[in-house]
């Protein structure tokens, strides 16, 4: 009996129809004077009090919560935030333990059901948040814990040799000091190599560059501050280990 366009609570209910009921919000009980439709094409009702004319409806609060609403519980201003599901817990209760028959005895020796429970952890999806609160314009910055590697080492050129060398004894150095990392030994420009590394998000970037077979120095740089110092290359190991330390004492 509705008709589309004008709709209206009103002589809407049908006693015959269970499957057909009327939800209204409190607030909307609340007008006065308001305007429906009439259930009959081109027809308003005015002066609509729903208080006094809507019958067998169900008066419950339907709409989304918005923040500043009450708590239901508390009274209190509600707040927002956004959050993601990075695991869950089911309980099973004794559902999978009775189809398997895995029973333990209980202080009686009477066999019982095990009370089951299972929860899961979304690899993938802690991933993602991860990548959602740490990056920036140049892409992702790991915490120390999640990392794929935790150090990048990076020779400006890999055509140089000394450069080569010098980035290869601090790779096997760094390893022998059970640092997670990685040598980018690719032969490509400097430029790509930095841009990669930031992308990719290496938590510390060793260069290796003219100075290092120059000067004996290396340059470290922390992705997550863009903190950048030179160390001497027999340093840099103790150095880089003090930095992912740090960092991870701060969980970044
Ligand atoms: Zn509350």
């Amino acid at each position: 009996g509705l008709q589309p366009g004008y709709m209206s609570p009103m002589g809407a209910d049908k006693p015959d129809n269970e499957t057909f009921f009327v939800l209204v919000d409190p607030s909307a009980m609340n007008v006065p004077n308001g305007v429906t439709g009439a259930n009959k094409a081109g027809y308003h009702y005015q002066n609509v009090n729903p208080s006094r004319d809507f019958q067998n409806v169900t008066v419950t609060t339907i709409r989304n919560m918005v923040a500043g609403d009450s708590c239901p519980h508390c009274g209190a201003p509600v707040e927002i935030v956004r959050g993601i599901e990075v695991g869950q817990v089911f309980e099973l209760g004794t559902k999978y333990s009775e189809a398997l028959h895995a029973t333990f005895l209980d202080q009686n020796g009477k066999a019982k059901p095990y009370v089951m429970g299972c929860y899961g952890i979304g690899v993938t999806r802690t991933i993602a948040a991860a990548i959602e609160q740490f990056h920036d314009e140049h892409g992702i910055m790991w915490p120390v814990a999640i990392a794929p590697f935790e150090v990048a080492i990076v020779p400006v050129s890999s055509k140089d040799q000394d450069q080569v060398r010098i980035a290869g004894d601090l790779y096997q150095a760094l390893k022998a000091a059970k640092a997670d990392v990685l040598l980018d030994d690719r032969n490509e420009r400097a430029g790509v190599k930095f841009n990669d590394a930031d992308l990719i998000g290496y938590p510390v970037r060793v260069t290796v560059g003219k100075k290092s077979a120059a000067e004996g120095t290396v340059e470290i740089k922390i992705r997550r501050t863009g903190e950048q110092e030179v160390v001497a290359i027999d340093q840099a190991v103790a150095r880089v280990q003090e930095i992912l330390a740090d960092l991870r004492s701060k969980n970044m």
